[in-house]
């Protein structure tokens, strides 16, 4: 079989992978020379904690499962099990951390409502005020700008693998069959087409203007090495506010019974911070919904990570060396994993996994492999 994968960010390239792993012949397409989109600007979060109990949390544990072996076999992608840990203050932070690991599910996803000493036993570098802190055993993380390249490279190694950059796939052609701007017409068994937030051209040609996706737009930043390990990834309390898996009567007593900072609500913000290998800190983030997106980052939303931060870490912040931002494309019903539809004979669109995309990427391929018999 050989099938035809346009994009080259997580989601193609996984479903290279499982195509590769099977067998067969696997010809990926790429707009740019490498992919520049969501795959590369996330924070590598392979994020299990927040996630819905049910379909969305078997797919992410199923997907974490998939990149520990992956990471064994390629170490480029920097998989470790390093947890995380949301250090929480207050009574109503308390009671929504207490919620979680009382749900049915806890075991499966590693919560523990840890002391403010146990939480720095894991992670010394949590030296500033809090109560107590959940911790998440099953998350994990990965190195996002180096991933998709070390995959590339372990792919090309298999021999049944073509990767084609700096062409963009223009048309379809026929049953599987794709047309490039160079004018190559790529036929295949199987096209999927992974072309993450790029919903207009030829993704709205070919699914139509009721797409149930839409993009979402974060701002991001890294700073320069901290000088000491943080151990573990690192969530504040506005992240309990976004997550299904908090859902219920804490959560609505936290949102109704303690503001987020007006910073933080404007934004839409959460904590999120994960340790690069080079010991900088990955921190975000925002969420922008309405279009037309803003072109520029903008400070405030800085300041206030930093501040968290610093709060939760009892030292200054090093120096912010890089500030991004990058749009996700979700589906609109967020319940649903991924969008999966056969848009032409042949031809699978595959988009919409949201701020878990790179979570839980490995399983959703593994799905459309099993799916389409290859
Ligand atoms: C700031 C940020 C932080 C995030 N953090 C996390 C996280 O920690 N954990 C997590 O699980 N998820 C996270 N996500 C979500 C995750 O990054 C995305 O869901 C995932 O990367 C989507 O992958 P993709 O391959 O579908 O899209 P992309 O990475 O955008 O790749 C699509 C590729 O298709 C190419 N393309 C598009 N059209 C064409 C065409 N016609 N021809 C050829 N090529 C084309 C594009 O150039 C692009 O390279 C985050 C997202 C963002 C933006």
């Amino acid at each position: 079989m050989r099938v035809i994968v346009v994009g080259a960010g997580v989601v193609g390239t996984m479903h290279a992978w499982h195509a590769v792993k099977r067998g067969h012949e696997v010809v990926q397409i790429e707009r740019e020379s490498e992919a520049r989109g969501a795959s590369l600007r996330n924070f590598g979060q392979i994020w299990v904690s927040g996630r819905a109990g049910g379909e969305e949390l078997e797919t992410a544990l199923r997907a974490r499962e998939l990149w520990e072996s992956l990471g064994e076999r390629v170490p480029g992608l920097g998989f470790r099990a390093c947890g995380s840990l949301t250090p929480v203050r207050t009574a109503r932070e308390t009671a929504v951390a207490e919620a979680a690991v009382a749900r049915p599910d806890a075991a499966a996803r590693g919560y523990k409502l840890l002391t403010a000493g146990e939480a720095r036993a894991i992670n010394p570098a949590l030296r500033g005020d809090f109560a107590a802190a959940l911790w998440c055993e099953r998350d994990a993380a990965v190195e996002p700008r180096t991933a998709q390249l070390a995959l590339k490279q372990e792919l090309l190694a298999s021999g049944r693998y073509t990767y084609l950059g700096g062409r963009e796939v223009r048309e379809v052609v026929g049953t599987a069959s794709v047309r490039d701007d160079h004018g190559d017409v790529h036929t295949g068994d199987a096209v999927v087409l992974a072309t993450g937030a790029w919903l207009g051209g030829l993704v709205r040609e070919l699914a139509g203007p009721d797409l149930p996706v839409r993009r979402v737009r974060l701002q991001m930043m890294q700073t320069d090495p901290l000088g000491e390990p943080l151990t573990t990834s690192v969530a504040d309390a506005d992240s309990f506010r976004y997550y299904p898996a908090y859902r219920g009567e804490a959560l609505d007593a936290l949102n109704t019974g303690q503001a987020q900072t007006p910073t933080a609500a404007e934004h839409r913000m959460q904590l999120l911070m994960v340790q690069r290998r080079d010991g900088g800190l990955t921190i975000g983030d925002t969420h922008e919904y309405e279009h037309p997106f803003s072109f520029d980052t903008v400070e405030e939303p800085y300041e206030h990570l930093t501040a968290v931060v610093e709060s939760f870490l009892g030292r200054p912040l090093p120096r912010i060396r890089r500030r991004w931002a990058g749009v996700y494309a979700q589906c609109t019903d967020t319940t649903r994993v991924v969008h999966r539809q056969e848009v032409r004979d042949g031809v699978w669109l595959v988009t919409g996994p949201g701020g878990r995309g790179m979570t839980c990427s490995p399983a959703i391929a593994e799905t459309t492999a099993n799916e389409l018999g290859w």
